[in-house]
């Protein structure tokens, strides 16, 4: 029996690419012949004509199906929306907009068929993407390469196949801030690397906008490690160290040099400088709390509007 693919594509407000997109798919398709392949778009939430595009496209060409989620939820939940409707083998993740070539999906099936679980795909290039952009992202897998203890993979994204064993493992990692590119460490399996080189958007503009890119950051350090509040810990302590040694010194000069009240700019500097670390240390266990604020509520993670999945469609 033929083995089959899914092709899982989030899209928000994508209508100007999604032609283009088709186009490429197609050719896609012709290369892939001996496998079942099927397209699952998930619409999160769109304001423009995105849903209608793809109603279009699942009439004329029946391996097209679509989820619409409720509103716009962002890319992490999206996935997590396409993923839990999965059903064939395999499944690769793709961005609408055409950043990932969908030339490089046979090169990463004949791994799959090799026995690999999660072939990911490594940019060694970012065309079209700011300064500030590369540079938070180097920093991020940076920081979160040092802190946690499973092994990341660096300059990767969510461009990459996995077998239907990952597809079960990432449908039970139901958290509510979620990092998908996180997940895909953490959830282990044997992995194969490729390279490639990320083209700039295909049309439209990112979707992503800096607040997010930050909460991302902060989530994935947050929901992986707690060496943030290590940091803190040990920061305090350096601090109460060297404060102890510092009234010290003051006590013995007071005893020889008798009583002064000048000094109260040091005095001023010490406190501000105390209170700025307790925050800064507040700060960080917040983040932790309002972690488990968010996920004690147990929320489900999204609402669908629409589904087209061939037979078992339902609005
Ligand atoms: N996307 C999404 N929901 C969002 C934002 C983005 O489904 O809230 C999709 C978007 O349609 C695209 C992919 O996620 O297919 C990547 O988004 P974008 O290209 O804007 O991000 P960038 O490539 O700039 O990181
Ligand atoms: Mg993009």
């Amino acid at each position: 029996m033929k083995k089959s693919i899914t092709i899982l594509i989030p899209a928000y407000n994508e209508e100007d690419v999604l032609p283009a997109l088709f186009r490429r798919l197609n050719k896609l398709s012709d290369k892939l012949k001996s496998y079942n392949l099927e397209f699952l778009f998930v619409d999160d939430g769109s304001k423009d004509r995105t849903l209608d595009l793809l109603r279009d496209a699942a009439v004329r060409d029946k391996r097209v199906n679509f989820v619409r989620l409720s509103r716009n939820f962002g890319k992490e939940t999206a996935l997590k929306a396409g993923i839990d409707h999965l059903t064939s083998d395999a499944v690769i993740i793709l961005d609408a907009d055409l950043q990932d070539p969908p030339e490089l999906v046979p090169k990463m099936v004949k791994f799959w068929q090799q026995g690999f679980d999660d072939v990911y795909a490594r940019r060694v290039s970012r065309d079209g993407e700011s300064f500030m952009k590369k540079f938070t992202s180097w920093g991020y897998f940076k920081v979160l390469k040092r802190t946690t203890k499973i092994p990341i993979q660096e300059h990767t994204g969510d461009f990459r196949l996995l077998d239907k064993k990952c597809v079960a493992a990432l449908r039970k990692l139901s958290e509510t801030n979620r990092n998908t590119k996180a997940f895909y460490s953490w959830i282990g399996f044997s992995k194969k690397e490729i390279t490639y080189r990320r083209q700039a958007r295909a049309a439209g503009k990112t979707k992503l906008r800096w607040g997010t890119l930050i909460k991302h950051a902060i989530d994935g350090i947050t929901s992986f490690t707690t060496a943030p509040l290590r940091f803190a810990t040990i920061l305090g302590l350096a601090i109460s160290l060297a404060s102890f040694i510092f009234i010290l010194f003051v006590v013995i000069r007071t005893l020889i040099h008798g009583p002064d009240t000048s000094g109260w700019p040091s005095m001023m500097s010490v406190i501000l400088f105390l209170g700025g670390v307790q925050l800064l240390a507040l700060g960080i266990i917040g983040e932790y709390v309002g972690r488990i604020f968010d996920e004690t509520k147990r929320r489900p993670l999204y609402f669908i509007e629409e589904i087209h999945l061939g037979k078992n469609s339902r609005k």
